[in-house]
């Protein structure tokens, strides 16, 4: 089969291939990358259906850890997680869905992230960050109007404050939590990337606003999903074409987690974390949805990544 590419595909991988030039990152060979993709490319679109909203999957790097950190109670082996974050193309404002680390980290690690370093070692380039990967796909700062958290750990808070005209979306309960965590939490939240002047912040009520439908046309959804921290939320993505995508972020940090097979190695309540999965398993069933687990390295790898692809 001889595969097509819509021309504003085109137009895009030439435009992160000149950028990359520009930038003379050698060490990033966009081209090839975009050469290997362009063989498992399936395109689900057929061009004229596109509604104009899209889902980009991105990754600020990964994280070196242990898998005990990951599943609790399992072993002290090595263990590499991918490190996600999302953009949704919406004609009524672009969203971004938590921005991962943040850029600071790629600068110096131990500076910004202090001792957590030890269990979690970032894998992070300096071009990783969220706006520098949203500027290589074309994407104008200015043109998003959210920024979703699903909660405020260090490897989901890299976004704040980068987005002039967005509005921050964070469950209340998880924003106090973040000022003043259990001792076990505390270093999984930097205080810098959310204590910032002049943030515009929306806050949830969890089972008040359960469900939240961000723009009202179903597009996007809001679930509160506690347990992993006191207020996660997690994100159902209603797309025209691919149907409905769930990011379930770190209420399922990966697929284990999801089947019940293990819990995540941070947890502030694990009953709340059971109850979380299960609820996102209905949720799940009841809409078809493609699950997108928070952390999972084999199933992440399954999913098309930007700066070439998105889901629409
Ligand atoms: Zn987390």
């Amino acid at each position: 089969m001889t595969i097509k590419y819509k021309k504003s595909d085109l137009e895009q991988f030439a435009k992160i291939i000149e950028n990359k030039k520009v930038e003379k990152k050698d060490n990033y060979s966009i081209k090839e990358a975009i050469q290997e993709s362009k063989k498992n490319y399936s395109p689900n679109i057929t061009p004229g259906t596109s509604s104009g909203i899209k889902l980009y999957m991105f990754q600020t790097g990964t994280l070196k850890t242990k898998l005990k950190y990951i599943k609790m109670n399992q072993s002290n082996e090595d263990f590499e997680i991918p490190v996600p974050w999302f953009l949704i193309k919406h004609p009524k404002g672009d969203v971004v869905i938590d921005g991962g680390n943040a850029k600071e980290v790629s600068v110096d690690m131990h500076a910004h992230w202090g001792s957590v370093v030890a269990a979690y070692e970032p894998v992070m380039a300096k071009h990783e960050n969220c706006i520098d990967q949203l500027s290589n796909i074309g994407q104008n700062i200015n043109d998003v109007r959210y920024l979703l958290q699903s909660h405020l750990h260090l490897d989901h808070s890299g976004g704040i404050g980068r987005f002039p005209n967005a509005t921050y979306v964070v469950q209340k309960k998880e924003h106090e939590y973040a000022y003043n965590p259990d001792w076990f939490a505390k270093a999984a939240y930097i205080r810098q990337d959310f204590d910032k002047p002049n943030l515009k912040w929306h806050f949830l009520e969890d089972k008040k606003t359960d469900f939240y439908d961000l723009y009202g046309d179903g597009s996007i959804k809001i679930i509160f999903t506690p347990g992993h921290s006191p207020g996660h939320q997690s994100f159902l993505i209603n797309l025209p074409n691919t149907g409905s995508v769930l990011l379930t972020i770190d209420a399922a940090y990966t697929m284990d987690h999801w089947n019940d097979k293990a819990l995540p190695g941070l947890v502030c309540s694990s009953v709340d974390s059971a109850s979380s999965v299960a609820k996102l398993k209905k949720v799940a069933a009841e809409n078809k949805a493609i699950i997108v687990t928070g952390h999972d390295p084999d199933a992440w790898k399954t999913f098309k990544k930007a700066p070439m692809f998105y889901y629409d």
